[in-house]
């Protein structure tokens, strides 16, 4: 009995910890009495769990509030050199890797191009290498690493970080979590890169304390990383927000996945190069035409035909109101069914600016039900946001409250344990 009681105690003060250095991660810079209003912890055992905080360098304070009049209270934050996370996307565009602090600032970045043949080995071989010439370039202990979190686009099962499937990069089955773990000893998350991006926005960027919206990405393919309750919401088997791939028209285009008529199809870049292909061809005229190199149709790029909208091309600006105007329908669906707060958008596809907001935002007025003035925000942390986010993956699981934590991440607690 005494074993147990020692045991909840242990865990009550572990917990109590967690929770304090969660509440300075999400409100800092914060003061002692908010955190103990926040987590309904008395004062002074948020001071004693401060004074320890403080002690092993986790939590630094930044000076007095200045905000307010009388006497003023000295701010809390995390020290954001305490440990890394690096972050890596892995997409068509290569491997980015990045290597982040507790606030979300990318301190060194590199990316190398995907590996030619579609051979597992050689992906893996190529994300040890990345991660190496990342640390080594970077000139950082690799003890200050407490963990690697990967956005790959494609199917994704995180609960044992493994990409299953990805029709875009042609993979299949790739154990990154298992490989990776052993080749570096840290922990090693994995998840669909849309999914990463919405966490960092969640965390540092747009959708800072938004518990209920969605990132939608228009690139080579569209996806929607759907966060609920202020978690990724993955379904049943890791894939959800398949926007992309939502029919709109079953007499439509046959899609790269097998079916017809799939919004991807409507709105993505490819749809965007085919439209402009289709006027090239029937001799229509257009400014992309000029823009185009010895009119070589195979180098067509959505950054020419954008180029040529903003100079003022009907053709161009046409293509573009179409594809937003798909899109808008496409996004009108899924706010029907999953009532976001927020729709925030991100990509390639996002370049084009007002040629393709306007006219999805009017689609989604005309065709939602729920929340026709919705908030539509650009990601605010642009291109950088996919390997912040990656790297988010790490820091909200070495901050989750242990009492969620199964014993399959007792490594993580063991890294965890050195400070909190
Ligand atoms: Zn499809």
């Amino acid at each position: 009995m005494d074993n147990i009681r020692r045991g909840n105690r242990q865990l009550i003060k572990e917990l109590n910890r967690t929770f304090v250095v969660n509440t300075i991660l999400k409100y800092e810079p914060i003061s002692r009495t908010k955190i103990a209003e926040l987590t309904e912890l008395s004062l002074s055992t948020v001071s004693n769990i401060v004074a320890s905080l403080i002690e092993k360098g986790l939590v630094q304070e930044t000076g007095e509030d200045k905000s307010k009049g009388g006497r003023k209270p000295i701010m809390l934050e995390l020290n954001p050199r305490i440990g890394l996370a690096i972050g890596i996307k892995i997409g068509l565009d290569g491997i980015v890797a990045a290597l982040v602090n507790l606030k979300g600032t990318v301190l060194y970045q590199i990316s190398r191009s995907i590996p030619p043949k579609k051979d597992k080995k050689n992906v893996i071989k190529s994300v040890v290498e990345v991660i190496r010439n990342l640390v080594k370039e970077a000139r950082i202990d690799f003890g200050h690493v407490i963990g690697c979190g990967i956005g790959v686009s494609g199917l994704v099962d995180s609960s044992c970080g493994a990409l299953i499937y990805s029709a875009i990069l042609g993979w299949k089955n790739i154990q990154f979590k298992k490989l990776l773990e052993k080749e570096f000893n840290i922990p090693v998350f994995v998840d669909k890169d849309v999914n990463a991006l919405a966490l960092g926005e969640r965390r540092y960027g747009a959708a800072r304390g938004i518990n209920n919206f969605v990132c939608i990405t228009i690139g080579t393919g569209i996806g929607a990383g759907i966060i609920l309750n202020g978690e990724i919401y993955h379904g049943n088997s890791g894939g959800a927000g398949e926007l992309g791939h939502t029919i709109i028209d079953k007499n439509g285009p046959l899609c790269y996945c097998g079916k017809h008529g799939c919004l991807e199809t409507f709105s993505s870049e490819s749809f965007i190069i085919k439209e402009a292909k289709k006027a090239l061809i029937k001799g229509e005229k257009t400014l992309i035409k000029n823009l185009l190199n010895n009119n070589d149709l195979d180098n067509l790029s959505v950054s020419t035909i954008i180029e040529a909208a903003y100079k003022g091309d009907t053709i161009a600006k046409n293509i573009f109101e179409q594809a937003g105007k798909n899109l808008g329908i496409g996004i009108s669906n899924f706010i029907n069914i999953v009532d976001p707060e927020m729709i925030l958008m991100e990509g390639r596809g996002m370049e084009a600016g007002k040629f393709i907001l306007r006219p999805m935002q009017k689609a989604i007025k005309e065709n939602s039900l729920l929340k026709k003035d919705i908030k539509i925000f650009s990601s605010r942390l642009g291109k950088k946001g996919w390997v912040i986010g990656a790297a988010e993956l790490v820091l909200k699981e070495i901050f989750k409250a242990p009492i969620f934590k199964s014993k399959k991440k007792d490594k993580i607690r063991s890294t965890v344990a050195q400070w909190v």
